[in-house]
């Protein structure tokens, strides 16, 4: 789900072809060891969220496509198939992507910050953005790309992260590998952090937010043409999804990349930061997040650095605590700010922190209290 660029010296995309390709270009890219291997991954498993049709159909209950799905055909996630009338999860255990990176790449500046974190994902989304930067994995079948095949448990053992974080793709049309994920993480008592773009049926969702400790949740557009026209998806499910992750007191922090001509309008912003604040409330963190050419949007330009500046004044005036400009970098807005005395109090370059002057959960100026959960 993340849309960021890499800082390192080979892009997110170069680094996303390169371990799609093989799990041992995995290992020679340097993100993994090839110990972390293990050779005893299950083929597939049968889907949770569906009901059967007659004449061997299938409708998949998990997002709001609801889709009816054909005998021997794969639905448009392509994660979900359905073999002579029962659906199988094809992505179960197949993550093809690892790495070991900041917990702030999520984006997720108030959740641990400061920390490292496990960052994996399986090929498939259930959307499908104009703008995808992961698109290689996210459009694709997992029968399409090289698995990785990981012992989890022994990764996060002996890589020492603080959490485990499903992102890349959307982990929400994978329910039957999260889950399993989730409970080897909450054993070892590493939280979990779903980075999505929360399309998801309210029954599936609600056994997300048991598992889950954090969300990182994109909110593509203020409207629902423009939502469409970016996503392929209406908005109302992600609104609803939001409502319920913030009624469930699980940590949650909202994303929008704003893309020149689609989703850029000063008026736009306002209302979509307006949204944030009325219905999650002012201590949500804001992500803007910069636009990089990418899939069907390779013509247009990046966003403007004076669009991301707009766009963040317009979500402080709207009243909302922490709004911050990521995929652009070094920036002010890569900062965390006190809202009482306005002092910086976690500095970051990127998405790496350089500097935090915090008292546990407080400022370590003037003693405010932070919202988020800080080690
Ligand atoms: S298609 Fe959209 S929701 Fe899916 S991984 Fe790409 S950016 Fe994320
Ligand atoms: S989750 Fe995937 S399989 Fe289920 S309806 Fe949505 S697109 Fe189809």
């Amino acid at each position: 789900m993340k849309d960021i660029e890499f800082s390192f010296s080979c892009s997110r995309r170069e680094a996303l072809m390169l371990l799609a390709k093989s799990a041992a270009g995995a290992a020679a890219f340097g993100v993994l060891s090839p110990n972390l291997f293990s050779a005893d991954a299950p083929e597939m498993k049968e889907a949770m969220f569906y009901e059967k049709l007659p004449n061997g159909k299938i409708r998949c209950l998990l997002c709001p496509r609801a889709i009816e799905i054909d005998k021997g055909k794969l639905c448009f996630c392509r994660t979900r198939k359905n073999i002579n009338g029962k659906l199988f999860a094809i992505g179960y255990n197949k993550p093809c992507i690892v790495n070991f990176e900041p917990v702030e790449r999520g984006p997720l500046y108030h959740f641990m910050s400061g920390t490292d974190t496990m960052s994996t994902g399986a090929a498939g989304c259930n959307m499908e953005c104009l703008y995808c930067q992961n698109f290689e994995l996210a459009q694709a079948s997992p029968d399409q790309v090289k698995a990785i095949d990981l012992n989890v448990a022994k990764a996060l053992r002996e890589k020492n992260v603080k959490s485990l974080t499903l992102t890349y793709t959307d982990i929400s049309c994978q329910p039957e590998y999260f889950f399993e994920l989730a409970d080897t993480a909450k054993a070892l008592k590493i939280p979990v952090i779903a980075c999505t773009g929360a399309y998801i049926n309210p029954e599936p969702l609600k056994e997300y937010i048991k598992r889950t400790d954090a969300f990182a949740v994109t909110l593509k557009a203020h409207d629902d043409d423009s939502y469409l026209k970016l996503t392929g998806v209406h908005n109302t499910p992600v609104l609803d999804a939001l409502l319920k992750i913030r009624e469930s007191g699980k940590w949650l922090e909202v994303i929008t990349l704003i893309v020149p001509e689609y989703n850029d309008s000063r008026e736009g912003i306002k209302s979509l930061a307006k949204w944030i604040y009325n219905n999650l409330g002012a201590d949500t963190p804001w992500h803007i997040s910069r636009f990089t050419p990418h899939y069907r949007l390779r013509k247009l330009p990046p966003t403007p650095r004076k669009t991301m500046e707009e766009a963040r004044q317009s979500g402080l005036e709207s009243g909302l605590k922490y709004v911050y400009i990521t995929n652009l970098a070094p920036h002010d807005g890569n900062n965390t700010y006190c809202p009482k005395c306005g002092q910086a109090i976690v500095e970051r370059l990127a998405f790496k922190v350089t500097r935090k002057t915090m008292k546990g959960s407080n400022c370590g100026f003037c003693g405010e209290k932070i919202a988020g959960v800080w080690i």
